[in-house]
């Protein structure tokens, strides 16, 4: 039998959140699942390890703090089955102040978030509302010695503030990650977790900002050397973004690794449920593995592509090796 495995598998623990992001689709009542119970993620879990190996879950998009104590015990579970993971939330509050301490107990170990702006350095127009309260939630979460991670997306509205919001988040949350993405969109109705181009044309940046982007990647790039920051991935996003931002085709060609959703269904990454592996869900893994891998790694090479980097910063992270990673650096050389 092949070497079955995955290094990592991005999970939508649930499809609700307190925010209306307009680049986001995962919440549109259209995209609505039901949701597991705590036993059948534990399931899931065991499920992936034992056939696929998976040592790393990405917990995407949407807010699993409104999944509440469901949430605490996932948590749990992930610690005492020592398990590597990044978790996304937006410290929304009431929430936050209620599972914090619940969630240091089981063990938390990661608590990160998208920082697209802040106030007091975002445009006025275009102040990101999650990040204000994300953004104290990753500082009272660092402050506990929990890993973090602030995500930076790069769009129109905060392009004159993006190294801002970077430096403010490495000065002001103790040993935090920061990292810096493009704004992405959908390519066609496989992608469930983005809008459509149309849709976020306002935030898209425009072909006429290249040289501020350059000059940005300058400035990020210089500030990532200074003594104790950790900005992940700087000077592969911000190059490439650079070269091929109103392109956005990379493919990943299967190396980020498979998706689960909501209620078990598979998709073929964290950002779109693909054509064929969503007609199966992980229960399908016992009965087969090697049929579900193969359906899943042919629908991740029809992929139209994307542009995202995490499967890059895991590596350097947590030091899990990628099978493919030299991949990245060709992919790079190509499109010099
Ligand atoms: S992008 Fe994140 S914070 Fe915004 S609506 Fe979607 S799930 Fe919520
Ligand atoms: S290129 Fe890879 S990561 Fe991007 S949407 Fe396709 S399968 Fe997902």
């Amino acid at each position: 039998m092949k070497n079955l495995t995955f290094n990592s598998i991005a999970l939508l623990l649930n499809r609700k959140c307190v925010h209306q992001c307009p680049q986001c689709n995962l919440i549109k009542d259209q995209h609505r699942r039901s949701e597991l119970s705590v036993d059948q993620w534990k399931d899931v879990f065991c499920i992936l390890g034992n056939f696929y190996g998976v040592k790393f879950y990405l917990v995407l998009g949407t807010e699993p703090l409104l999944l509440g104590e469901k949430l605490v015990e996932i948590v749990r579970f992930w610690t005492e089955m020592k398990t590597f993971y990044g978790l996304y939330s937006t410290s929304p509050q009431p929430f936050f102040d209620e599972y914090k301490h619940k969630l240091l107990d089981v063990g938390l170990n990661n608590w990160s978030c998208g920082i697209d702006g802040l106030p007091g350095f975002d445009n006025p127009e275009h102040v990101d509302a999650k990040a204000g309260q994300g953004f104290e939630g990753l500082k009272w979460m660092a402050d506990q010695g929990v890993q973090t991670m602030s995500v930076v997306t790069l769009n129109r509205s905060n392009l004159k503030y993006a190294a801002k919001i970077l430096e403010y988040c490495q000065e002001n949350i103790k040993n935090g990650m920061a990292c810096l993405n493009p704004i992405e969109w959908q390519h066609d109705e496989t992608f469930d977790f983005f809008a459509k181009k149309e849709d976020i044309t306002d935030l898209l940046v425009p072909e006429s900002a290249r040289a501020e982007v350059w000059k940005l990647a300058q400035k990020i790039k210089a500030m990532a050397k200074r003594p104790g920051y950790k900005i992940q991935n700087c000077d592969r996003n911000l190059d490439i973004f650079h070269l091929v931002y109103d392109k956005l085709n990379y493919r990943c060609n299967g190396t980020v690794g498979m998706g689960v959703d909501t209620d078990g269904t598979l998709r073929r990454c964290g950002y779109c449920k693909g054509t064929e592996i969503n007609k199966l869900s992980v229960w399908d893994i016992p009965k087969d593995p090697e049929y579900v891998y193969e359906i899943w790694y042919r629908d991740a090479l029809s992929c139209k592509g994307c542009f995202w980097s995490w499967v890059q910063g895991l590596e350097e992270t947590y030091g899990v090796v990628l099978p493919d990673s030299d991949f990245y650096k060709k992919r790079w050389e190509d499109k010099k």
